[in-house]
C-alpha cells in the first residue's frame, strides 16, 4: 500500500473511532502549514465526515492568518465546519504578549509554555488529527505515533507506531476518557509531502515561496537564530511587540521582588535572540541611525 492510501486508511479508522467513542466527527487540526494542508486534502480524499480547527497563536505571520482564512472559506463552501480557537489562560483571553509577563520568563526551546497555552489547546475529549511527522525531529521520532491516546493519567498513555501493532486493538477498544490523536502522515518525509502537494495541486501558505521552510509563530525559539533574524527583518512590528512584552515581564519580576540581570526589554530580546549584543551595547544599525 502506498503512503497516500495508508494515510487515507488511518483517517478512515480515526473518523470511525471518533463517531463511535465521541459521537462527533473527527477534528482535523491546521496550523496553516503544509503538513496540515496535506492532512486536509487527505481527509477530503478519504470521503470522511470531519471538522477543521485552527488554534490562533496571536504570533502567527499575517500570511498564515490569511492562508487559514482562505482555506476555511474553501472548506466551508463544501459544507465543512471550520473553527478558529482563541487562546485562554487561567480562564481569561491571552496573547503571546500578555502571556510572557504572566510567565515571568521568555519562552525558550526548553520552556515552550507558549505552545501548550497558545497552540496545543482544544480538542479535549475528542479525536483529532495533526500533521506531526517523524522526519521533523528525533524527539518526534521517539515520542509520537500513528495513533495516540492521552488520558488525564499520562501513565496510561497509549502510542501505536505500526499500523499492524497488536496494541492497536487495545487502542481501538480503550474506553478511557481521553483525547485521541491520529497522525496520518507521521511516516512521510519532506519529499513525500512536497510531491503530494504538487501532484494534488494543493494551495499552501505563500511564505514557503518566500524562503520560509517552517511557518510557526514569528520569532519561535524553535526556528533557530538565523531563522528568527530572517523573520524579524521581515516583521519588525513583532520584534517591537516582543520587546514590549519582555519590558512588562521585567516590571512584573521587579514587582514580585524576583532577581533580574536584565535592565530593559531590549536586553532580554538580545539574550533571547542569542545575537551577542550585550546589555548597554549599541547595535550597528542603531549606531548608523
Ligand atoms: S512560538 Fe513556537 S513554541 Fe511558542 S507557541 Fe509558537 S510555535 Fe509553539
Amino acid at each position: 500500500m502506498d503512503k497516500e492510501q495508508k494515510a487515507i486508511e488511518r483517517l478512515k479508522l480515526a473518523a470511525e473511532m471518533s463517531e463511535t467513542y465521541y459521537g462527533k466527527p473527527l477534528i482535523v487540526t491546521t496550523s496553516g502549514g503544509k503538513d496540515s494542508d496535506v492532512c486536509i486534502a487527505l481527509a477530503l480524499a478519504a470521503g470522511i465526515n470531519f471538522e477543521v480547527q485552527h488554534n490562533h497563536t496571536t504570533a502567527d505571520a499575517p500570511e498564515t492568518v490569511y492562508h487559514v482564512r482562505d482555506t476555511f472559506r474553501r472548506l466551508e463552501a463544501k459544507g465543512i465546519k471550520c473553527t478558529v480557537n482563541w487562546p485562554t489562560y487561567k480562564g481569561a483571553s491571552v496573547t503571546m504578549w500578555s502571556l510572557i509577563p504572566q510567565k515571568l520568563v521568555p519562552p525558550t526551546r526548553l520552556m515552550r509554555y507558549c505552545c501548550s497555552v497558545l497552540k496545543e489547546g482544544g480538542g479535549a475529549g475528542r479525536m483529532i488529527t495533526t500533521g506531526v511527522r517523524w522526519a521533523e525531529s528525533a524527539s518526534r521520532r521517539n515520542k509520537r505515533g500513528i495513533y495516540e491516546s492521552l488520558p488525564h493519567d499520562l501513565s496510561k498513555k497509549i502510542i501505536i507506531n505500526n499500523d499492524n501493532d497488536d496494541k492497536r486493538q487495545l487502542f481501538e477498544n480503550c474506553r478511557l476518557q481521553a483525547k485521541r490523536i491520529c497522525n496520518p502522515i507521521v511516516d512521510w518525509t519532506d519529499n513525500d509531502v512536497w510531491d503530494y502537494i504538487r501532484s494534488e495541486h494543493i494551495e499552501t501558505n505563500p511564505l514557503y515561496a518566500c524562503g520560509f521552510d517552517r511557518v510557526g509563530c514569528v520569532g519561535c525559539p524553535m526556528a533557530g537564530r538565523k531563522g528568527r533574524q530572517f523573520e524579524f527583518t521581515r516583521y519588525p512590528t513583532f520584534e517591537r511587540a516582543y520587546i514590549r512584552a519582555f519590558g512588562k515581564m521585567l516590571e512584573e519580576r521587579t514587582a514580585r521582588g524576583l532577581p533580574c540581570d536584565w535592565q530593559t526589554g531590549t536586553d532580554v530580546f538580545h539574550w533571547w535572540m542569542e545575537d551577542g549584543v550585550l546589555s548597554g551595547q549599541i547595535g550597528f544599525e542603531e549606531e548608523q541611525e
